[in-house]
């Protein structure tokens, strides 16, 4: 029996191979691979027999395989893998497309467990079954005849591999320490930890897993808040560099910008301002919409800073970001007080330097803002004066990111996050902890509405005249759809899921290029794409090279393209409203009038098409997210597909009720025994998760 600490290679069947590719995905040992859950399962629980199938029903059955052979299809030329199999009460033909090599690995006579969708032809048939041989019936199946696990993997471990290779891991899942408190596991009637892990690979029914994947979220939930709990209590008892309020200073910046503030960009300025001057560091979240003009907000607050001789450092969650975010701050700041740091780039005052150079200008207390990426998390880069750090998208910084810029200078600097997922209020505790919150709920004067629209098929000729006429005006368009790549993998050539009119990205960018955009050059960008290839396909894009850009959801953090005017979302109702609004707000970013195309990926009706056509009524993200709550309740709000959330692997956004419990257990926990002298094991995993931090 493997145990915890061993490499995945001692598993049969991985391999050299396998374990190297596995590694990629950062698993290295058994323990690794059992945390490394499913991304989605499969329901091959229904067991019939030939006689009792009916087209459309996704089942298993057990049969005897009676003949095999493979050919190639006149029409497609694409080798077809017929067989006929039976059992007690008849005979069916399956189908397998492209597999030739079957008809050596099956022989007739041999008993196969067969999972798959039936289809009716002349005949009922199903096509792409998975298989799994078998000796007698009573074998305990894998990979068919069960509700069957889904991995990520990379190409060298083939999915039934790396199913082979987890049951084989399952039994060390015993010997893991269960560090969740009992009394709170009880109380919630949760599943022991081995159990939970059991039930998440391989769950006998969906309530199994509805458990399972409850517990294991809990755990991340309950030490998120645990960590933040920490930071909150670190914080309280810091002292922080205290910043004066200066309002002639505050009026002369205010007086040389371009444009009028905005009352709530006024209001959250001032809070932000009135915080720098207290005695410990702030804790301030600042959410606004896209566009709502958060960056002149913060740099308000760095110029009260800087004026005061101290430094401070903008977070940006991408490269793409930081650049774009340096311009802006120039602009706000003077160009000689500003620095940026990413993988690629080192600069100050405009000019490239090396990262010794701006390393040693921090070190010597240079009032400086340096502008950077996760970059300067790697290094421990140290700051003699930092007063202030502002985290953008604070949601893709995890909580030990941030708490790790914050250990970098003597005292602790002010700590403003930015954010623009509309959280409502009622909310915010819950997601964010206890910090202190600024919303900037209305956007710059004279911003026209995004025209949103719900494009079918039949409309879509015009749709595209419309896109066409945009880019004809020099405008540029971007195409989001939900994949990057059309092509299931091997295993999944039979799943319904990968029929439901799903759209890729390179689906669509071959469509577009042939049909309605064909005149036109079209770049494609996806978030596996390296940085310096990302940033190239983006700036062409912005100067207008390849005017139409299709790509993932890659583009939803703040990129700022003012001449882009179209927005045409595929698959639309597979986002939550949340994130389609933040999509939107790529476009409408001048006074050109802008357009958002929101394309169903299939039929839709009844409460999907009202979530879209909330979208067409309001373009304000705080009122579609408090829509949100009040139609589907607190677990919806975010939608299924946020992604990008460090400091979980399965919670999101969406699973607030367990937050709010985890974070009612975690406040309780502490209360009662603050230095969690009673719950060694509790310690430990707040003290391991600040470790994995270094080891980042
Ligand atoms: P976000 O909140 O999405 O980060 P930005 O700070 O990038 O928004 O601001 C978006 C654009 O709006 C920028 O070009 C910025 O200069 C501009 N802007 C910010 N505040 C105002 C305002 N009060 N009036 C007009 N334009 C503004
Ligand atoms: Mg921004």
């Amino acid at each position: 029996m493997p145990t915890l600490f061993d490499k995945v290679s001692v598993l049969s069947g991985l391999g050299a191979i396998g374990s190297k590719a596995l590694a990629k995905m950062d698993v290295r040992t058994v323990r690794d691979l059992l945390f490394h859950f499913p991304f989605r399962y499969e329901d091959y629980s229904k067991f019939k027999e030939i006689k009792d199938l009916q087209g459309g029903e996704t089942v298993s059955l057990l049969a005897e395989l009676v003949s095999i052979e493979a050919r190639k299809s006149l029409k497609s030329r694409i080798m077809v893998t017929e067989a006929i199999v039976k059992d007690d009460t008849g005979e069916l033909t399956v189908k397998w497309f492209n597999q030739p090599f079957l008809t050596k690995t099956l022989k007739p006579g041999q008993k196969l467990s067969l999972s798959g969708h039936v289809d009716v032809r002349q005949d009922l048939v199903i096509v792409n079954p998975r298989y799994e041989k078998i000796r007698d019936e009573d074998d305990e199946t894998v990979h068919t005849g069960r509700i069957i696990p889904i991995y990520s993997r990379s190409g060298a471990v083939g999915e039934k591999r790396l199913r082979n290779a987890m049951r084989e891991s399952l039994p060390a899942a015993l010997r893991l320490v269960d560090r969740l408190p009992e009394h709170i596991r009880k109380a919630e009637q949760f599943l022991p930890l081995s159990d939970a892990l059991q039930m998440i690979h391989f769950p006998e029914t969906m309530e199994e897993l509805d458990q399972a994947v409850a517990r294991l979220k809990f755990d991340e939930l309950f030490l998120h808040q645990l960590l933040f709990a920490d930071v909150r209590k670190e914080q309280k008892t810091q002292v922080a560099h205290q910043i004066p309020v200066n309002e002639v200073l505050l009026k002369e910046f205010v007086a040389k910008l371009p444009f009028e503030l905005t009352p709530a960009q006024k209001i959250s300025a001032w809070d932000i301002v009135q915080d720098l001057a207290k005695e410990h560091p702030m804790n301030r979240m600042l959410e606004g919409d896209v566009g709502s003009g958060k960056t002149v907000v913060a740099a308000m607050a760095m110029y009260v800073v800087l004026e005061q001789g101290k430094q401070a450092t903008y977070l940006a969650p991408t490269e793409i970001l930081a650049k774009q975010q340096y311009v802006s701050l120039q602009n706000f700041l003077g160009v000689d007080k500003v620095a940026l740091l990413t993988r690629t780039d080192c600069s100050i005052g405009g000019e490239s330097c090396s990262r010794a150079d701006l390393e040693e200008r921090l070190r010597d207390g240079d009032s400086i803002v340096v502008i950077a990426t996760h970059a300067i998390l790697q290094d421990n880069w140290v700051f003699k004066n930092l007063a202030f750090v502002v985290v953008d998208e604070q949601h893709r910084f995890g909580v030990r990111q941030r708490h790790s810029l914050l250990s970098r200078s003597e005292i602790a600097p002010h700590l403003l996050s930015m954010s623009a997922t509309p959280i409502p209020r009622s909310l915010s505790l819950t997601v964010y902890g206890d910090l202190d919150l600024s919303i900037i709920n209305e956007l710059p004067k004279g911003r026209k509405p995004i025209a949103t629209q719900i494009v079918f098929d039949k409309s879509k000729a015009q749709m595209y005249d419309r896109v066409r006429t945009e880019l004809d005006k020099g405008n540029r368009v971007y195409v989001v759809c939900p994949l990057i790549s059309g092509k299931a993998g091997p295993g999944s050539a039979g799943d319904p899921s990968d029929k439901l009119g799903v759209t890729s990205v390179s689906e669509t960018a071959t469509m577009l290029r042939k049909t309605h955009l064909k005149d036109y050059s079209i770049a494609e960008l996806n978030g596996r794409m390296k940085s310096d290839e990302k940033a190239k396909i983006m700036s062409d894009f912005k100067e207008g090279k390849t005017p139409v850009l299709i790509s993932t959801t890659v583009v939803e953090v703040g990129l700022d393209v003012p001449e882009a005017t179209v927005m045409l979302i595929e698959g639309a109702e597979r986002f939550g409203l949340a994130q389609l609004h933040q999509l939107r707000g790529r476009v409408g970013r001048s006074d050109r009038p802008s357009y958002c195309f929101l394309r169903p990926g299939g039929f839709i009706a009844g409460k999907t098409l009202e979530r879209l056509q909330a979208m067409v009524k309001s373009q304000n993200g705080f009122d579609l997210a408090e829509l949100d709550l009040e139609f589907r309740g607190p677990g919806n709000v975010f939608g299924d597909a946020q992604s990008g959330f460090p400091d979980f692997n399965l919670a999101t956004l969406a699973d607030v009720p367990l937050m709010k419990k985890a974070r009612d257990w975690a406040t309780k926990l502490l209360d009662t025994d603050p230095n969690l002298e009673k719950f060694p094991l509790v310690r430990e995993f707040i003290l391991e998760a600040a470790d994995d931090l270094h080891l980042e």
